[in-house]
């Protein structure tokens, strides 16, 4: 497995940030044809996660219904008072794998992958892994 990290600046508290291009970039210049393309996010208020990436209205709305799940205030003991932040990077999970198919991430036509911030603005590290032949 071949693991290569990027950086990823988030400009605000919350961001779906799209990273397929990196993810594209990483699988090409692993020469993989087929395999397993592997994203994860080493952070606990930041996550991973595939979805639309036609209409940006569909990461809005994503942040906008997580927010209904998960409100900002509540009863949380967590003292550094980003305990929502924490919820909603497990709900969204730290990784994501996208299968290489001829060389190509095989997404689904209106797919992305994005960094899910939810504690920025601030730099993310996004670990990506190839692995196949
Ligand atoms: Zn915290």
């Amino acid at each position: 497995m071949r693991w290569r990290e990027i950086e990823v600046s988030t400009g605000s508290r919350e961001q779906l940030v799209e990273i397929t291009s990196a993810v594209a970039s990483e699988i090409g210049n692993s020469g993989v044809e087929n395999g397993t393309c592997h994203v994860y996010v080493p952070h606990t208020t930041a996550g991973v996660t595939i979805h639309e990436n036609a209409d940006p209205d569909v990461a809005r709305d994503i942040l906008t219904g997580l927010a209904r799940l998960v409100p900002a205030e509540g009863d949380y003991r967590h003292a550094e008072g980003n305990s929502d932040a924490h919820l909603k990077a497990s709900i969204m999970g730290f990784s994501a794998m996208v299968p290489i198919i001829d060389g190509l991430p095989a997404l689904g036509t209106w797919q992305g992958v994005y960094l899910c911030e939810f504690d920025g603005p601030r730099r993310r590290r996004v670990l990506i892994g190839v692995l196949g032949s």
